[in-house]
């Protein structure tokens, strides 16, 4: 096994494979704003090199920050200096990844053939997972199908499934996830509602009155280059790989840059940041693909677009403190999904608006398709709350759908329930 361990790491390296041997993911917890103020310059601070896993938000809410082997001692020492205190959530980070690769090397054995037999505990390849889309159309011709809705900037195909059992442009619920591609949970959590859907899709405890008059849209690989991109080069790629001439600096955070107070605070301006808002509402494909699809659509009654981490339910807004008109009903249908989640293996969540329950954050997904007039408009963060962050062991995959899922369906029954 060991041995094994030290092939799988000696690939990565021949590979080109970013590594992040003695890279630790610490955690710091402001406890006063003079302590927020420190840990929100960290993110200025470009020569650390830090990955803001869960960005500073406010007092009492844990900041967790991927630091590269160098910048260890470095960092340690201006927070000790500043009274600051931190724990070290993960002691390195490769060993998670090698760990990670590992199982998923152990569970391969060529694209799938069946989804009755695909592998829905261990994480998948692009190829694998666009297999498994065709496979469930073919199984099920009557019930699903695949739209190509774009292309991304690598020019990989913009698949969207559709669930239907018929009718002309019903009214449609919309769920996506990988939009940030270091999310793996989210993408083999898509996998699962897929399948999950069409073994309920009779069954009344399921989904059968909902697809009795509505529609369901799936896009599983939001963000297909940065997915490959993870699994290839970088398995902490969070954003998309468009290029721009003047800089370096590859991607735009696809969570940023949606037409809703575009460019305000809680994005950056910068292309090499994270969060980088990109050059203008929609330069992203991968953004511009449902934007086109959602518009021309026109009768998509709920949208709910699928992060990780931190175990949070979001309805808008995130750019404005301002209250949506319909915040109460969001909130109450929020109370009652995420109890429904929690019923299932006691998972906690905590649920409001984005800008209370996190922070500011401008030019994201569900304040555009809000502010569209879509009212059901929800983003989760999945499991956990940091103990492995993006790095969520494959034997979590199950568990994280299934309680996500009863969540999914409280949203969608109400959706059915409250016709608009
Ligand atoms: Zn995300």
């Amino acid at each position: 096994m060991r041995a094994l361990v030290l092939l799988a790491a000696l690939v990565a390296v021949a590979a080109g494979t970013e590594t992040f041997i003695g890279h630790q993911v610490l955690r710091i917890t402001p406890t006063n704003d003079e302590e927020l103020q420190k840990v929100q310059e960290l993110q200025d601070l470009e020569e650390l090199q830090l990955d803001f896993w869960l960005a500073p938000r406010g007092l009492g809410q844990p900041v967790d920050i991927r630091v590269p082997f160098p910048s260890l001692q470095p960092l340690k020492a201006h927070l000790e200096a500043n009274g600051i205190s931190y724990s070290i959530m993960i002691e390195d980070v490769q060993t998670l990844v090698d760990d990670e690769q590992m199982e998923m090397l152990r569970g391969r054995r060529g694209l799938p053939v069946s989804t009755n037999t695909f592998d829905y505990a261990t994480y998948h390849s692009l190829d694998e997972i666009y297999t498994f889309m065709d496979l469930l159309v073919a199984e099920n011709p009557n019930l699903v199908s695949k739209l190509e809705i774009g292309r991304s900037t690598e020019n990989r195909p913009l698949y969207v499934l559709k669930f239907s059992k018929g009718g002309t442009n019903r009214p449609a619920i919309w769920i996506d996830t990988g939009i940030h591609s270091r999310e793996w949970v989210t993408q083999a959590s898509g996998v699962w509602f897929a399948k999950k859907i069409v073994q309920d899709h009779e069954n009344n405890e399921g989904v059968a009155s909902i697809l009795d008059k509505m529609d369901i849209f799936l896009e599983i690989v939001t963000n297909p280059d940065g997915f490959v991109f993870t699994q290839t080069q970088n398995r902490m790629w969070r954003k998309t790989r468009s290029r721009r001439s003047g800089s370096v600096c590859v991607g735009v955070d696809p969570n940023r840059n949606w037409d809703a107070g575009f460019g305000g605070p809680g994005a950056s301006g910068n292309a090499c940041s994270e969060t980088y808002h990109g050059p203008y509402a929609n330069s992203e494909p991968e953004v511009k693909s449902i934007v086109d699809f959602v518009k021309s659509h026109g009768n998509i009654k709920a949208f709910i677009s699928i992060h990780s981490y931190s175990q949070l339910l979001l309805y808008p807004y995130g750019y404005t403190t301002t209250p949506v008109p319909d915040q109460k009903e969001l909130h109450e249908i929020s109370e009652k999904a995420v109890a429904a989640l929690s019923s299932l293996y006691g998972t906690n969540y905590k649920y409001g608006s984005i800008i209370t329950t996190i922070y500011q954050a401008s030019g994201g997904t569900i304040d555009w398709t809000y502010n569209q007039g879509i009212k059901y408009s929800f983003t989760f963060e999945l499991r956990d709350t940091g103990r492995y962050g993006f790095l969520l062991p494959a034997k979590q995959i199950v568990p994280t759908a299934q309680e996500t899922w009863l969540a999914l369906k409280v949203i969608m029954q109400y959706t059915l329930d409250h016709p608009y």
